[in-house]
């Protein structure tokens, strides 16, 4: 049983023990959320040598800058090269871990907790459940079965987690399980609409502004995904340059974009590099967009998935309407 021995992994770690927490690359509210909360949760445990990290690119985006826990977030070349337990949160694949998939793969405990159905299955201990709206929500389990009691930093950093993973608890993931888990991290005195402002509705005015230019630009294909339509558009990282904007700010593109009622598929291609994007898949429901973004080399869920992809973003979208083809013959 996964959840005894993901208990004993970290009952048998000693208080001393190093232990590396690690989320994915580009880290969302809910790669953050929930290792913060779970490593807050390890100090209540009584250990003390704690880091969390994660690959690539050290920089938090400005909504998750007043997590509590953040203390113990190092970048990626600062964490313990050899530590005797390494636990992973929202990573579906080893590919986004970067250079730290050697430090699981070293691991003498490691643990994987998760909530993607394209979890590729890598770790020692793993707790992957693709019905949980967020990996937040089997973080809670795991402290809930190390008799950690939910306080209101650890609940701070699961709602965060929680309510991006559901987009405000909005998503059809939103179950009476998720509300009854909302409840109780509430119930330790957080505020929820404090939080809310401050990770969905505090954006610079530049971002506004950008957000302006990259959703007037948008295209709408209504033959496409076998004529349930598909709206798309793109964002550079000139864009961002031109009004000064944090690359976290691309990310928080794809929510208005999804909301044109034509369009089943929505897509945002993100600039990462020279011809290189980062591609946000979303689906309202009959197209299951995961498989677009796995068959190239991506992965995520049902209605929300991602892949990197090449060239310019037409060509990128051109390859993304005949996968949706495909997929649908
Ligand atoms: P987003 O579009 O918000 O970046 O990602 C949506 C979902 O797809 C998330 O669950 C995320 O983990 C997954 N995802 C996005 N990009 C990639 C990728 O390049 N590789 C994998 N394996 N999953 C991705
Ligand atoms: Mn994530
Ligand atoms: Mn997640």
């Amino acid at each position: 049983e996964q959840w005894a021995a993901a208990v004993a992994a970290v009952r048998s770690a000693g208080a001393g023990d190093e232990v590396l927490l690690i989320c994915h690359v580009n880290p969302d509210g809910d790669a953050l959320g929930s290792m913060l909360g779970f490593a807050l949760g390890l100090r209540r445990l009584g250990f003390t040598r704690i880091q969390a990290t994660f690959p690539g690119q050290f920089s938090i985006p400005d909504p998750y800058a007043g997590l509590p826990g953040l203390d113990l977030l190092v970048p990626e070349t600062d964490a313990y090269g050899d530590p005797g337990m390494v636990m992973v949160f929202d990573v579906a694949s080893e590919s986004r871990l970067g250079g730290l998939a050697g430090r699981l793969a070293a691991a003498p405990r490691s643990v994987v907790l998760d909530h993607h159905a394209s979890n590729t299955g890598f770790g020692q201990v793993r707790l992957v459940d693709p019905l949980a709206a967020a990996t937040s929500v089997v973080a809670e389990q795991l402290l809930s079965r190390l008799d950690v009691p939910l306080d209101a930093e650890i609940a701070e950093c699961f709602y965060v987690a929680l309510a991006t993973d559901t987009g405000s608890f909005k998503f059809d993931m939103t179950t009476v399980a998720v509300h009854e888990l909302a409840a109780r991290l509430i119930a330790t005195g957080i505020r929820p609409g404090e939080i809310s402002r401050r990770i969905f509705d505090s954006k610079p005015f530049g971002a506004m502004k950008l957000t302006g230019e990259v959703l007037g630009r948008a295209v709408l294909d209504p033959a496409a995904a076998g004529g349930l339509g598909m709206v798309w558009t793109y964002a550079t990282l000139s864009d961002l340059e031109r009004y000064s904007q944090p690359p976290y700010v691309l990310d928080t593109l794809i929510d208005p974009v999804r909301s044109v009622a034509e369009a089943d598929v929505s897509v945002l291609v993100k600039q990462v590099g020279t011809r290189e994007w980062s591609v946000s898949l979303r689906s309202k429901g009959a197209v299951d967009v995961s498989g677009v973004a796995i068959s190239q080399g991506g992965g995520g869920h049902r209605l929300a998935a991602g892949f990197t992809g090449f060239g310019e973003p037409d060509d990128v979208v051109a390859t993304v309407r005949r996968l949706l083809d495909d997929f649908l013959n």
